[in-house]
């Protein structure tokens, strides 16, 4: 893997170091002398990938999940009270 400064893009590649806590390097990673730029080795390992799939917890796209507030209403005679009124009772009450 060949790794380049983000600034000036040279090649930092053979500038890897190692972690070293000592001296607060909690982190391995590359280092441009010519622009003072280090890149953590996290940061070039977690560059995004073309087929990254974003993380969701819909099951499909356009997938109501729950009942949102704005459709719950415990006004009687206002749209949504029977929503409210049949969460309630999922709840135990009536
Ligand atoms: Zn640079």
């Amino acid at each position: 893997m060949t790794v380049h400064c983000p600034k000036c893009s040279a090649d930092i590649d053979d500038t890897y170091e190692g972690a070293d806590p000592s001296v607060g390097m909690m982190t391995g990673g590359y280092y441009c002398q010519d622009c003072d730029v280090s890149v953590a080795d996290w940061e070039v390992s977690r560059e995004p990938l073309p087929d990254d799939v974003p993380i969701s917890f819909a099951k499909a796209p356009g997938e109501r999940i729950g009942t949102p507030a704005s459709e719950i209403s415990t006004k009687p005679g206002t749209p949504g009270y029977e929503e409210f009124k049949r969460i309630a009772r999922s709840w135990g009450y009536d």
